[in-house]
């Protein structure tokens, strides 16, 4: 949205912005914690209000045409792009073209966790889905593997509802997270955690029942029982679009006509930084349609 703005102030008027999902706003949907916009706006709101506050400025700017729902699945070196939405499938070519795809997890299998592979191990973000916008509980007793960010928002947020967080385990001998929080979302709520410790392995048949947790250096491992493993070990930029194009590294794009912002092109930690930079794209695509 702030790529779509910055190009249409830059004089560009005719902007489709495409959706897979039923709402625009992306990741910040979910994120209904505060922290957002300290820079930009100069306030602290959360996820939702953050992107409501671009929702009203796309619906203003009435050149900027949106396309929900619609799944964008192919794209060519020449910018020919295919998308699925409901009753069809569309195939465009615009003249500039904006990637804004945001990032996926890293997944349990990418950090080689042993043991079996039973229902309700979850990636953070998931789980954060499921709790904040379809209103589920995905489970009681909950391991948190990960100290970032939003394993440590997780691990308060399951806690707010109910669960029972028994640990947030961290490989490295530092938490990733803001200091603010695992102030906030562990210690005032006295939720262990191990630094310097691993989950070596994950046990169970049909549901996790517990997680054997190894220390770093000494070796000593100790179970936590627990029926949920929130998996919180990083984001990829989702950029496969951009190497299906034939652009080899999806950071730097080396196709005319193609621009990248915001976490597809690096995972960022503050979405004021994702709308600076996405302002940038924006611009920089309206002054490539000027000399083009
Ligand atoms: C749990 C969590 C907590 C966070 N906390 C904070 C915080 O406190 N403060 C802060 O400033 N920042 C925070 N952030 C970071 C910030 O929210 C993100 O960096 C930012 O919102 C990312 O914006 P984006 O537009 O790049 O990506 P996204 O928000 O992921 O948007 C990408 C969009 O592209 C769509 N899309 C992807 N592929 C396709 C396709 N093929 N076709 C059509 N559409 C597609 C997706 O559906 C999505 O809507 C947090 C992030 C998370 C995950």
């Amino acid at each position: 949205m702030a790529a779509a703005l910055a190009a249409y102030q830059a004089g560009v008027k005719d902007i489709l912005l495409i959706e897979r999902d039923q709402y625009l706003g992306g990741i910040l949907n979910q994120c209904i914690h505060p922290g957002f916009g300290l820079h930009h706006f100069k306030t602290d709101l959360t996820g939702p209000e953050y992107a409501d506050r671009f929702i009203k400025q796309v619906a203003a700017a009435q050149e900027i045409e949106v396309s929900l729902r619609s799944f964008v699945v192919r794209l060519t070196a020449d910018r020919e792009l295919t998308y699925l939405k409901p009753g069809g499938m569309v195939t465009l070519q615009p003249r500039a073209l904006i990637m804004a795809t945001g990032c996926r997890e890293r997944t349990r299998e990418m950090i080689h966790i042993a043991g079996t592979r039973p229902a309700g191990i979850f990636p953070a973000g998931l789980a954060q889905k499921m709790v904040n916008i379809e209103g589920w509980l995905p489970g009681k007793e909950i391991v948190v593997i990960g100290s970032g960010d939003i394993g440590l928002i997780m691990a308060r947020r399951f806690t707010l509802e109910g669960a029972r967080v028994k640990a947030v385990v961290e490989i490295q001998k530092e938490s990733r997270g803001l200091v603010r929080n695992v102030v906030q979302c562990l210690e005032d709520f006295q939720i262990p955690l191990y630094l310097n410790h691993r989950v070596a392995l994950i046990h169970g048949r049909d549901r996790v029942e517990k997680v054997t947790v190894e220390n770093n250096e000494t070796k000593e491992t100790f179970e936590l029982t627990c029926d949920t493993v929130l998996v919180s070990v990083g984001l990829i930029p989702e950029n496969e679009l951009i190497e299906q194009a034939g652009s080899p590294d999806p950071a730097k794009p080396n196709l005319p006509g193609l621009f990248v912002c915001g976490n597809s092109l690096k995972v960022y930690d503050l979405v004021d930084n994702v709308t600076r930079d996405s302002q940038k794209a924006g611009e920089a695509a309206a002054e490539y349609l000027k000399n083009a």
